[in-house]
């Protein structure tokens, strides 16, 4: 092997280490910051010596992409708020998948040597292509099409272009899966006859997968997209793997395959925290993306209305205060203000902690990534499993924004669409102060009991407002 062969060799070696220490650091908040670095150095790694390769002969086009590429992402990155992080997710990945599978289509085109469209169309094959680089360039075409379609879907469900609702049909499923076996019949056959078979085949196999990216995502709610990014995350990998094969570069096949695993396992940590079974996110038609959007409310009921005042009087009574946080903080972007309340409290004496669910929020993370851009400790953050036992020797509870996650009906109500899901203990607690704008329901569309509770005060209105509120209280009676 030439030196510099060996060099490049050595440099995917340490960037697929490095990649491997990025997902090690993204399973703890505290490591996260670190686990990226990791993952954007053994990106630059491995990009720097895929560019030193003999192979490249010309550079203008690289750079001008780089450039272009560059510029673009981080004009959407600096912008781009943090209540908007789905949408970028998916938006990035649309472009993945569509890279991705235009590689394949590139290299199909070399193999097959075919030089002009109307070769294309007349069927002409070549006789390069060998049954595993077919293989491979079946799943490249046809994960990168579902990623790209599938992630513009989800980007436009998320957004608000495209309805929220679950748009369905008759026979969608049987349809949805024809298209998938139709799709795995049109790949086998290529690879069985990878030289002689029309290159139409593979044109279609390409065009299947970018209809069921379309197909696949419509039925499913806005509100079940962060899900649904993170398997098409994982297709996008799958799909990056497979190019690994057809191109024989290795970084791709370990990344790809890392990438692949990683998306898959989180979407189905994120189904398991739901309490949702895999299947009943994928095809359940559940949630509309629209807080209260789903509602199945009674008559309107009576509950204890209290205003800032009454609130903070009970805070500053409290030994102990617990803060809940949940997708309201996000949409209301409290967390700064939170962050001044629990300092408020803390130079009272109180003890301030924060209660953080695995699906809080619209993404996973999504509290944790809030709380740390407001300089909150990691120290005071606490999981279900940690926490959840202390709220009854609580003396205060501060719900912001949260619903489902503190919903007791998890735990009681056989009927509920959100029965058996983990969640909070808030009610044991000595009092509660819930913070939310209106009475309407969270995500899952259900009634919260936990707001007719006698030891429940609603202070209705925008989390960040109240908190600011609640400061001034809090400071102007400290003493
Ligand atoms: P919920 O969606 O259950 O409730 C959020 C509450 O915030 C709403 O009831 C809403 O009430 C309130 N709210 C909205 N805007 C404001 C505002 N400006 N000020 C104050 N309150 C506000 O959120 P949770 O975090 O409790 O639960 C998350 C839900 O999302 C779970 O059901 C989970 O399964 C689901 N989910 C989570 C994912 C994740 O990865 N984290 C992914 C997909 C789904 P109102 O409108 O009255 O103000």
């Amino acid at each position: 092997m030439a030196p510099l062969e060996l060099l490049i060799e050595l440099a995917y070696f340490v960037a697929s280490i490095l990649f491997i220490l990025c997902l090690r650091g993204l399973s703890s908040p505290e490591q996260a910051r670190r686990g990226i670095f990791y993952g954007e150095l053994g990106m630059l790694i491995a990009v720097v010596a895929t560019l030193a390769k003999s192979e490249i002969v010309s550079y203008e086009w690289i750079i001008a992409g780089i450039v272009l590429g560059g510029a673009i992402g981080t004009a959407i990155s600096l912008r781009i708020p943090m209540t908007k992080m789905p949408e970028r997710i998916a938006f990035s990945h649309a472009f993945g998948g569509l890279a991705t599978s235009l590689v394949g289509v590139v290299e199909f085109h070399k193999l097959k040597g075919i030089t002009a469209t109307t070769a294309i169309l007349a069927g002409e094959g070549g006789h390069h292509l060998d049954r595993i680089t077919m293989t491979a360039l079946g799943f490249e075409v046809f994960l990168g099409g579902i990623t790209f379609t599938g992630s513009i879907i989800a980007f436009g469900k998320l957004q608000g272009i495209i309805t929220g609702a679950p748009v369905t049909w008759r026979a969608q499923n049987v349809m949805n899966i024809g298209a998938f076996f139709g799709a795995l019949a049109l790949l086998l056959y290529q690879v069985v006859l990878p030289s002689t078979a029309p290159v139409w085949m593979f044109f279609t196999l390409y065009a299947t997968g970018l209809a069921l990216g379309i197909l696949a995502v419509l039925p499913i709610g806005g509100a079940d997209m962060p899900v649904v990014i993170s398997l098409l995350n994982s297709y996008a990998g799958l799909a990056a793997c497979a190019m690994g094969f057809a191109l024989d570069s290795k970084i791709l096949i370990i990344s790809g395959a890392l990438d692949g695993s990683s998306g898959f396992l989180l979407s189905m940590m994120m189904s398991k925290a739901m309490n949702r079974s895999f299947s009943n996110v994928i095809f359940g038609a559940f949630g509309t993306g629209d807080s209260g959007g789903v509602a199945q409310l009674g008559p309107a009921r009576s509950f204890n209305e209290a205003t800032v005042q009454d609130a903070a009087a009970v805070l500053q009574a409290a030994q102990s205060v617990i803060v809940v946080p949940g997708y309201g903080m996000a949409v209301s972007q409290a967390q700064h203000a939170v962050r001044d309340l629990a300092a408020a409290l803390e130079k009272n004496g109180t003890e301030v902690r924060y209660a953080i669910h695995p699906v809080a929020g619209r993404m996973p993370g999504h509290m944790n990534v809030l709380l740390a851009e407001a300089n909150i400790s990691y120290d005071a953050l606490f999981d279900l499993d940690m926490i959840n036992d202390d709220f009854a020797r609580t003396d205060a509870v501060l719900v912001v924004g949260a619903n489902d996650v503190v919903n007791p009906a998890a735990k009681t109500d056989k009927t509920s669409p959100i029965y058996g899901m983990p969640v909070f203990n808030v009610e044991q607690s000595r009092s509660v102060i819930v913070l939310k704008r209106t009475m309407n329901p969270g995500f899952a569309g259900v009634e919260n009991e936990l707001f007719f509770q006698p030891n429940t005060m609603m202070v209705l209105g925008d989390a960040k407002k109240t908190i600011q509120g609640l400061v001034a209280e809090v400071k102007g009676g400290s003493h």
